[in-house]
């Protein structure tokens, strides 16, 4: 909890390390009663529960995560960013200020690691993202060291000797579901699993499995109920960009698509545990963006999965490329092989088919494939849907000491997988 200490502490820290904690701890008490809710935040030193598990919805991916009070982004793309708070009711300095300890990213395209390394750079948050990636942080990062509308902000300024920590997990350019990493991110709270998997890519349709009839379709009243503001990404066409405005972008390649699979368990209570991904590949055909693959690479990668310890929360895309042909299968393989307790949609604010004001009808669309793939009811998770604005930071709360989490096979996978943090796991 380096960045929680009393006023004074903090101040010697900053003179200490130069580039971290640029937050001020009230801003950061008052950025994590917005994200996080005021009734789950110590007002006296921002600290979180740490016997909960929180996750607040930030657009499209992104969620603010409180494990235990470790606080983490899994991505930080937000759809609709601006520089004051409209639709989208947060803006990048609440993301700063929200202090968190490390970034993990899905995979390298803009509509999940935009904002990624200035936050970093910014709080001193470790990045942990595939190799491909975290060299294209470090080059974003050195672009938005020498852009003045950031450099010459005196709030929004970046320490010129800022530098991105980045974790690589899993070596570049290689095969999915090979490389199976124990991270040490979340130690000794939680036991940290990933992997390359697959990003969504369209495949010829799948007779067996038909696509969703249902039209994903865009509320009318949208444009007129949440009117436009200012974007913080300054039109490329504009000469100069109005104040405020500032591109902190990622310029999102190579190795953009090579997307990681998150599996977390607690070590402690009732170890729950969630599992988080950004995007989901054909695992049937094993192709993904990118890896023009064979089923076999699919049949590992399901095999990882079932390997997994038994998923309380899944966090996954509801987004997909291969919508047109073949609607939510992917997604719903991937469900299949994991089984989890509870399902949380993700990517439903911006993708190749999903946009704001939009998740109506996914949610609609999703219900409709599990029926066309005749998943039995007993076997459908419970569905916590999400719907944009409204469910933008409203904390979803995880009691990590409820029974209801226990099941007999956590203890033995946890030391079965998670022996060396750091280390490679072997699922057999
Ligand atoms: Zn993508």
């Amino acid at each position: 909890m380096k960045h929680l200490l009393p006023m004074a502490g903090l101040l010697a820290a900053t003179v200490l390390l130069p580039g971290l904690a640029d937050a001020a701890l009230p801003d950061t008490i008052a950025a994590r009663q917005k994200i996080f809710g005021v009734e789950h935040v110590d007002p006296k030193t921002g600290a979180l529960p740490k016997n909960k598990v929180l996750f607040s919805w930030l657009s499209n991916s992104t969620f603010a995560a409180s494990i235990e009070g470790r606080v983490v982004y899994l991505d930080t793309y937000i759809t609709r960013l601006e520089v004051e708070p409209g639709r989208t009711p947060i803006v990048i300095k609440d993301m700063v200020d929200l202090d968190p300890e490390s970034i993990l990213l899905g995979h390298g395209h803009g509509d999940h690691a935009d904002n990624a390394a200035y936050i970093a750079a910014k709080t001193g948050a470790r990045i942990v993202a595939t190799t491909e990636t975290c060299g294209v942080m470090a080059k974003d990062l050195e672009r938005m060291l020498a852009d003045p509308a950031i450099m010459n902000d005196p709030v929004a300024k970046l320490d010129p000797a800022a530098k991105i920590d980045c974790m690589s997990v899993t070596s570049a350019g290689s095969t999915p579901g090979t490389e199976i990493l124990q991270l040490d991110v979340l130690e000794p709270n939680a036991c940290t699993i990933a992997f390359r998997h697959l990003h969504s890519v369209a495949v010829p349709p799948d007779a067996s499995f038909p696509p969703t009839p249902v039209k994903i379709i865009v509320d009318p009243r949208d444009a007129d109920l949440f009117p436009k503001g200012v974007a913080l990404t300054p039109d490329e066409k504009a000469t100069s960009p109005v104040t405020g405005q500032m591109n902190l972008e990622t310029i999102g390649k190579p190795g953009g698509s090579e997307s990681l699979f998150f599996s977390f368990i607690l070590r402690n209570g009732s170890h729950f545990s969630f599992v988080w991904h950004n995007s989901a590949g054909a695992l049937k055909e094993g192709k993904g963006q990118g890896w023009d693959g064979t089923p076999e690479d699919g049949k590992r990668i399901v095999a990882i999965l079932k390997a997994l310890p038994p998923t309380d929360v899944h966090m996954g895309t509801a987004s997909s490329g291969n919508f047109n042909n073949n609607g939510l299968r992917d997604l719903i393989q991937y469900q299949a092989a994991l089984k989890p307790k509870i399902y949380i949609p993700n990517h439903l604010t911006t993708g190749s088919a999903t946009r704001e004001a939009s998740s109506m009808s996914v949610y609609a669309g999703y219900l409709k494939q599990l029926d066309l793939m005749n998943m039995p009811k007993d076997q459908r998770p419970a569905i916590r849907w999400l719907i944009d604005p409204t469910d933008y930071l409203k904390p979803m709360v995880f009691d990590t000491t409820d029974p209801i989490w226990e099941d007999a096979r956590k203890e033995g996978l946890i030391n079965q997988l998670c022996k060396q943090p750091g280390g490679e796991v072997h699922i057999h």
